[in-house]
């Protein structure tokens, strides 16, 4: 049966995962929001008391992770070690260290081993950072969701605020920008827009105007 696959990737705060929720609902197709899977893993490195650089000390759990995406009520829950992390691991804290572990080697393989699983045999959107690059190199369509840094740290800092978490935009910003060249200067698997990819610059848009703008590309396959 024949399965429809959209990547959406970007830098940190553009918007896609507010995006990709949307789509999914419309296309009533299933959303993956691979993020979870390295903040997960990221606090599994925490929880160890693991650096979460250290190569050599996450390959020592990363093949015996215990970590499940479920879907309940349509609603993508991310378990570690039979726990439901899904909200711990939106924790500010964990951002960076997410962004560490997922420069790792040994990681990238178990999770892009794991997203291709879970995409195999059905239709779905993934949101990341390598999914029309590496990930599903033959997905059906590829967009690569970009915003301006302060836009992107607004964002991130009005739902970061809107949680209750006391957070500063410069530090945020700060720490977006790290996070964006990390995940663009790492060796293997790196944050890039894929060659066939359709760029859109958020910035200036509203996430109605980005999800009519994917779904007019969309009704043109
Ligand atoms: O998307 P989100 O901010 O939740 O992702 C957390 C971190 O996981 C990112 O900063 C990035 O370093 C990493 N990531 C990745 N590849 C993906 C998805 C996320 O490297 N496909």
């Amino acid at each position: 049966m024949k399965t429809l696959k959209i990547a959406l990737d970007g830098p940190s705060g553009s918007g896609k995962s507010t995006v990709a929720k949307i789509l999914s609902a419309k296309l009533d197709i299933l959303y993956l929001d691979t993020g979870a899977m390295y903040r997960a893993t990221a606090l599994k490195a925490l929880n160890l008391g693991v650096d979460t650089f250290d190569e050599k000390g996450v390959s020592e759990f990363i093949n015996n992770l215990d970590l499940e995406i479920k879907y309940i009520n349509g609603k993508q829950l991310t378990y570690l070690d039979g726990e439901n992390v899904s909200d711990r691991i939106r924790e500010p804290q964990i951002s960076m260290a997410a962004s560490n572990v997922s420069s790792l080697k040994c990681v990238r393989i178990k999770m892009v081993e794991m997203q291709r699983k879970i995409a195999e045999t059905t239709s779905c959107v993934l949101d990341g950072r390598d999914i029309g690059s590496f990930v599903l190199p033959n997905a059906d369509y590829k967009f690569f969701i970009t915003a301006k840094v302060e836009v992107r740290a607004k964002r991130r800092f009005d739902e970061l605020t809107a949680k209750g978490f006391k957070v500063d935009f410069n530090v945020l910003k700060k720490e977006i920008e790290e996070r964006d060249y990390n995940d663009s200067h790492r060796e293997f698997s790196p944050l890039v827009k894929a060659s066939d990819a359709i760029e859109i610059d958020t910035s200036d848009m509203t996430v109605d105007q980005v999800v009519s703008t994917i779904m007019t590309h969309i009704k043109a396959y």
